[in-house]
């Protein structure tokens, strides 16, 4: 996993004490990304020999853990920027060394969203950087992070895997509508016998296919897209597992060989039972 190896790398710096001031961090999962950069100040101030957890009675982890560390301040976006406000205040606040700690650390969150003002305020850290404080820049889209910042911080890349490897977008196009044209549709089969018969050749393309809706689904599930078709609105969550477990179920019937026109008209009827 790329992420393992983000972490274990500025581990392996901070170690040999040749820590960088600043990281940009591209990732693919803003939040997930977010989660591990917590657990590498955790690594790097936990009392105890951590790895993975913390299992002592630890104030650090705990203080962490609850965002409560003085010393750690994680600063989202206050609207669609991020404010120069927050930058002073920040600045303010770690204008005296850690005491818990061996470094204060701050954590900018979307940092595509500094403008040009707050990027500027962020400047001093990074151009006459103190050796006990650390930044992580975290984005989706490093060309979009103003370049006095990004030529100034070590760049990592911090993909995770997705259950599909590569999710075509045209065939998520498809997929969703489908999912429409299905959804509480009196003439479901039709549609499937004058739209969906033949429409892929291959077997392997119905896989990718419903590969594709499973991603889709768990993504909606988890509350991680923006592009939400009525279905995934309306159906309520528990509906939803139910939902994506007969689509794991349709997966095993393709690779199995089954006949595509069955197991398509299988899956709309087996669906009317989740439409609320
Ligand atoms: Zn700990």
């Amino acid at each position: 996993m790329v992420a393992v190896t983000m972490k274990n790398e500025i581990l392996k710096k901070y170690h040999e004490g040749k820590l960088a001031h600043a990281f940009l961090l591209e990732t693919n999962d803003l939040e997930r990304c977010y989660k591990d950069v917590l657990e590498l100040v955790k690594e790097i101030n936990c009392p105890f020999n951590y790895s993975n957890d913390c299992t002592e009675e630890c104030n650090i982890c705990t203080l962490i853990d609850n965002d409560n560390l003085p010393s750690l301040i994680t600063i989202n976006p206050d609207g669609q920027f991020i404010k120069r406000d927050q930058i002073s205040e920040l600045m303010n606040k770690f204008s005296t060394i850690p005491v818990f700690t061996k470094y204060n650390v701050y954590i900018i969150n979307q940092a595509h969203r500094l403008n040009t003002e707050s990027a500027n305020a962020l400047l001093k850290f990074l151009e006459e950087p103190e050796d006990n404080i650390l930044g992580f820049y975290i984005t989706n889209n490093k060309e979009n992070v103003i370049s006095t910042i990004r030529s100034r911080c070590q760049l990592f890349y911090n993909n995770y895997d997705e259950d599909v490897v590569n999710v075509n977008d045209e065939v998520l196009i498809d997929v969703k509508l489908y999912l429409n044209s299905i959804y509480k549709n009196n003439e479901d089969l039709l549609y499937n016998k004058t739209h969906m018969s033949g429409y892929y050749k291959e077997r392997t393309e119905w896989e990718i296919f419903f590969n594709t809706m499973l991603y889709y689904l768990k993504d909606c599930y988890s509350g991680q897209r923006t592009d939400k078709i009525e279905l995934v609105k309306e159906v309520s969550p528990d509906n939803i597992i139910k939902i994506i477990l007969l689509v794991e179920k349709i997966l095993k019937y393709i690779r199995s060989n089954g006949n595509i026109d069955l197991i398509l008209d299988k899956f709309v009827i087996e669906m009317r039972e989740y439409y609320e």
